[in-house]
């Protein structure tokens, strides 16, 4: 029976969908100013991992994700440069071209990590969404959960009770541990933009300034003013459009509890007066030799710095998968040397096997309880490693493994022998040799073997049966 840890009621709670059979799962996305390094691209296999066990489970997975391209400031509150504007500006392309850059790079390195990313329009953009997010703040201001100041439309926090339940922290803790804001117009601290304005009031830029350097790049005529979705709002709104609500499972990373996931919340609940989703899973941080990742300590690895250290991609996947999503992980080039060393040795002994035939249910059933036991990926590893070295017969190896790959993505079926389609006559031949053989009639069964091995088959005698391979 598939558990998963839920952030919201923190316990491991029997997982259950709305529909039956269909699983909509949302997830928080990157925010395409700069290449996401393999701390962000951690929590993506993991997601991955998540919808693989549960269409192993037969599941049908609608997945949706948003690509953040407006609205994120560098604060990630409500203060400071827009980080697509802050990137446009250090490097003198447009926003909008940064944005398609990143985006460009992000799904080519998720592709690389075997990530099977949403498709179409679950793909989705904040830019490509800001009719639908206007119409959230719009109803959460008819609602009376929401108000205006000079620099944009404010979520009155005061007015959610729940607000802070995700987080386990009550609003009054939670007031006092907001950051100094230097806006002080907000109600309280914890309240968040909706909406920010272009310029004070929401006034338009003032076509006589020569400075057009002064001109937002990315701005948006709304009821209240030419401004911009505050970072949370396209989370709420595409979620909604795109799975419902609520829907079965929301995602993230630790980061997002204390602001952007408890905000999400308080827009959603408030608006429609649903839930948004019924679990939350969060993924933990990848630290970089016991060092959170910065730009500043040049820790923020990419793949291609991983591969120009004898990393490949999929020895990035094959690490995340060798530690428990809710744990930190931490990489240094000696662990990841590590998972590559240990997949090149995977691949190695895959090689000698035989021709995959039938998975073993017992082996399967001890490595699916461990992955439907809240993703413990460790375990279903070591289960694998005690697999090959058992004493099963390597064909029923090399299928159970081939199948526990559809979850793993480590495309290990180019390592492992391709079921092979036996021509008649040699079916023919290698039956009339065992017939030989049996009743010990040596002089025929050699005869056989040889003209086996002419056609390009070797013959193993196996005590009650025997095996056809073809010869290397
Ligand atoms: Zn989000």
């Amino acid at each position: 029976m598939l558990k998963f840890w839920n952030s919201l009621t923190r316990t491991r709670e029997p997982f259950y969908t709305i529909v039956p059979g269909e699983v909509r799962i949302y997830s928080c996305g990157p925010t395409v100013y700069q290449r996401a390094h393999i701390g962000n691209f951690r929590a993506y296999v993991v997601w991955d991992i998540l919808k693989r066990t549960l269409k192993a489970n037969g599941y049908k997975v609608i997945h949706c994700m948003n690509i953040t391209d407006v609205g994120h400031l560098v604060s990630d509150g409500d203060s400071g440069e827009d980080k697509m504007i802050k990137t446009s500006r250090l490097t003198g392309k447009s926003a909008w071209d940064v944005a398609k850059e990143f985006e460009k790079i992000f799904i080519d390195d998720a592709r690389r990590l075997n990530i099977e990313l949403p498709e179409g329009k679950l793909l989705c953009r904040a830019t490509d969404h800001i009719y639908e997010q206007i119409k959230l703040v719009q109803i959460l201001i008819d609602k009376g959960y929401a108000y205006k100041i000079s620099d944009g439309i404010y979520f009155d926090t005061s007015k959610y009770p729940d607000y802070g339940k995700l987080s386990g922290q009550a609003l009054e803790e939670k007031q006092e541990g907001a950051r100094v804001e230097e806006n002080l117009e907000k109600k309280n601290p914890t309240d968040f933009a909706l909406w920010k304005f272009s310029y004070p009031y929401g006034r338009s830029f003032d076509p006589a300034c020569d400075d057009v350097s002064l001109k937002r790049q990315m701005e948006w005529e709304s009821p209240w003013g030419l401004g911009f979705p505050g970072w949370h709002v396209e989370c709420s709104a595409m979620s909604r459009k795109y799975l419902g609500q609520p829907f079965d499972i929301h995602t993230g990373g630790i980061d997002h509890i204390p602001v952007h996931h408890e905000n999400e919340i308080a827009q959603s609940v408030c608006a429609y007066g649903l839930p948004q989703a019924n679990f939350w899973l969060h993924v933990n941080f990848l630290t970089v030799d016991g060092q959170k990742m910065s730009k500043s300590l040049k820790n923020n690895y990419d793949l291609d710095e991983c591969q120009e250290h004898g990393i490949e991609p999929l020895d990035v996947r094959y690490f995340f998968l060798g530690a428990h999503y809710r744990s930190k992980e931490n990489f240094t080039w000696q662990s990841a040397e590590g998972a590559h060393n240990a997949l090149t040795k995977l691949r190695e002994i895959a090689r000698e096997w035989d021709t995959p035939t039938e998975v073993d249910a017992d082996w399967n059933a001890k490595f699916m309880a461990e992955l439907e036991d809240d993703m413990n990926t460790p375990a279903a590893l070591g289960i694998m490693w005690d697999m090959i070295k058992s004493d099963l017969e390597s064909d029923r190896k090399a299928a159970t493994l081939l199948s526990w790959d559809k979850i793993l993505g480590l495309d290990l079926d180019e390592y492992i022998a391709k079921q092979i389609d036996i021509p008649e006559n040699v079916k023919a031949i290698a039956e009339r040799r065992w017939q030989a053989r049996n009743r010990q009639d040596w002089a025929e069964a050699d005869q056989l073997r040889f003209e086996l091995e002419d056609l390009g088959w070797l013959m193993e005698d196996r005590g009650a049966s025997y095996k056809l391979k073809l010869k290397k």
